[in-house]
């Protein structure tokens, strides 16, 4: 089962695929994770070339991004199908996806749209803190860690991103919105929306209703 989860930043893209990890037992593919790995955790190459694009805010090349993704969903514990959250971004990485996955004798079999209003996106991503260890994502009001700064899942210590300043936030939303356009289009006729601005129960139980094979 192969899901991806479409969505502007803040949208609870991260959160909710963390939660369906859990509960469904697919790997949760994060991009943006992955680059946070390969840029400031394990210092690759990949990561040396991503890095001016991730911290600006823009999109890093398809080239790289797709290269990552590939060699990603060929690992064991996806054998069983994930969940994509953050990718794909532009029409090359649907199209690339698309062929990954055929190769594999497999597809996508549901895109989920999580809907949030712009205005409730700022709020999140400002008050937005995140694990440095296991990436967990937590909101210092919605969603707070139980000790201040201090991961519950495995005590890493929390930080904010770089890229969730009011100014960059700004350049991802235009960025996102246009290329969001574009997947909507793509994936028309697959695409189930779901109201993301309900609180993080309700939008997980309605995304496992689109999920769960009826
Ligand atoms: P994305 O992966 O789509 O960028 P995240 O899952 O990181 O979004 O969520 C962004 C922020 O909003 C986080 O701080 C998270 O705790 C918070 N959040 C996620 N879902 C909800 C929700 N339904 N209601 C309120 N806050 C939420
Ligand atoms: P958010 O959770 O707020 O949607 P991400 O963590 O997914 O943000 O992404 C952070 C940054 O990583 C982006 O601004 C971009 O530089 C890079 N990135 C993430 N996913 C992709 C992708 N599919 N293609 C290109 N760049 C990406
Ligand atoms: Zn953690």
């Amino acid at each position: 089962m192969y899901v991806i989860l479409l969505g502007l930043p803040g949208a609870g893209k991260g959160t909710q695929a963390a939660n369906l990890a859990e509960t469904t037992g697919l790997s949760h593919i994060t991009t943006g994770e992955l680059f946070r790995d390969h840029i400031y955790r394990r210092g690759t190459e990949l990561g040396r070339k991503a890095k001016p694009y991730y911290e600006a805010g823009k999109l890093v090349p398809d080239e790289l991004t797709i290269g990552m993704l590939r060699e990603r969903i060929a690992g064991p514990d996806c054998a069983l199908g994930c969940l994509f959250d953050g990718f794909p971004r532009t029409l090359e990485q649907a199209e690339a996806l698309d062929e990954a996955l055929a190769e594999r004798g497999a597809a996508v079999d549901r895109v989920v749209y999580i809907k949030v209003a712009e205005e409730e996106l700022v709020r999140r991503l400002a008050g937005r803190w995140n694990c440095r260890q296991c990436g967990a994502v937590y909101h210092e009001a919605s969603s707070p860690p139980q000790r201040p700064g201090v991961c519950d899942r495995c005590g890493g210590e929390l930080y904010q991103r770089e890229d969730d300043k009011p100014e960059v936030v700004r350049q991802r939303l235009e960025v996102n919105l246009r290329e969001l356009g574009k997947l909507l289009d793509y994936y028309e006729g697959r695409v189930v929306e779901v109201d993301g601005q309900q609180d993080i129960d309700g939008v997980g139980r309605e995304i496992l209703a689109v999920i769960s094979p009826s």
